[in-house]
């Protein structure tokens, strides 16, 4: 059934406190790769490598009372393809709740799939659902916004099918926590947004320790702030890193972070049962993938307070900054170019104003073609 994860006729870590009673796996063991991934027992990841624009990973908590899956995909093709994979799992488990992360549509347009179960998600992320329907994506693609922004759009979104998407509302929403339970398992949701979107949610799930992220981790891949605050955002970082520092052998959070140390060697350190973290796209990590993300956002936010001072717009802070030795670091990310987006979003936080979409992409666009 699954891709990848626990490795056959291996003896599995044991928890390793009363508060995980559920078996982890050393995430390190399940390579990133397309498909259903066992994390720990009865919870899944849906990986998309390679985490790009639209490549979105979502999760599953199985148990005999029914299945919670967290998020759907960007269009119904990919989520149609998710439920099949699932569907060894979940035929006898069906999934009676989704609960969506935030309202970017790379982790809710699949809902329509779903008509049966409860939508669960926060009050503000509710509400942007609303306003950013496929329609939107679809009139993006067949905007003109001259030949390098029209192939940036393209090249992001072309791949998917916007057309003759409905999402049905959440049928249910919250602000702060909420706590569900399913076949004695709990499901722990707490917002953390505005950050990433107006509306982001964290989900974890104390007796595994299992945290999925949603966009709040981009790992490998650049953050985008679509809304902000910057320090909401950084909250949320360490909200994760105090989630999982209890069942986690792994350095403090206050470890001054590295843009190399998303994955790989650097996790090596952590040992048998690290907790899991289930970014919203990339590969799973641990803590040191949320100190990466941590950094990036606190080096964009001092960046952009020093080229504010200096009497720099936005767009020249961006020119600047993309050749500065602290950024080199980060632009070995995967869409490095959100720099441009993410320069006018902390430029808002200082002084006010706002840029439309189309805009945004433009300035992505230009940035990637230019450097
Ligand atoms: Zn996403």
């Amino acid at each position: 059934m699954a891709a990848g994860g626990r490795p056959t006729g291996e003896a599995l870590p044991r928890g390793r406190s009363a508060e995980i009673p559920y078996e982890a796996i050393p995430y390190e063991a399940i390579p990133y790769e397309a498909g259903l991934h066992e994390v720990a027992d009865g919870v899944f990841a849906y990986l998309q490598p390679d985490g790009g624009w639209g490549w979105s990973n979502a999760g599953l908590l199985a148990t005999d009372d029914g299945s919670v899956l967290v998020d759907t995909l960007f269009d119904q093709v990919l989520t149609r393809k998710m439920l099949d994979a699932m569907a060894p799992v979940i035929g006898t488990r069906p999934i009676g709740t989704v609960v969506n992360t935030h309202a970017n549509g790379d982790h809710c347009y699949g809902n329509g799939l779903l008509p049966d179960a409860e939508i669960v998600t926060t009050e503000a992320a509710a509400r942007e659902m609303g306003a950013v329907p496929p329609s939107a994506l679809v009139a993006l693609l067949a905007a003109d916004m001259g030949e390098v922004t029209n192939d940036y759009v393209q090249r992001a979104f072309g791949g998917f099918t916007f057309e003759g998407i409905e999402v049905p509302e959440p049928t249910r929403t919250f602000t702060g926590t909420l706590d569900l339970e399913v076949g004695g398992r709990r499901v722990s949701l707490q917002q953390v947004g505005p950050a990433h979107t107006a509306g982001d949610l964290l989900v974890h799930l104390p007796d595994t320790g299992v945290v999925f992220a949603g966009d709040i981790l981009f790992i490998n891949g650049t953050p985008i702030v679509w809304d902000g605050p910057i320090a909401n955002w950084v909250a949320a970082c360490d909200r994760i890193l105090a989630l999982t520092s209890n069942a986690a052998t792994d350095a403090p959070a206050d470890a001054s972070a590295d843009a190399s140390t998303g994955t790989g060697a650097a996790n090596a350190g952590t040992g048998a049962g690290a907790v899991v973290i289930v970014p919203g796209h990339g590969p799973l990590t641990d803590a040191a993938g949320v100190r990466a993300v941590r950094g990036y956002l606190t080096w964009l936010e001092e960046a952009c307070r020093s080229t504010h001072a200096a009497g720099l717009t936005a767009a020249e802070a961006v020119r600047e900054l993309v050749t500065s030795e602290t950024f080199q670091p980060y632009r070995e990310w995967g869409e490095w170019e959100r720099l441009a987006v993410n320069v006018r979003a902390a430029y808002r936080e200082i002084d006010g104003g706002d840029e439309s979409i189309p805009n945004l992409f433009e300035a992505m666009a230009a940035l990637a073609a230019s450097s």
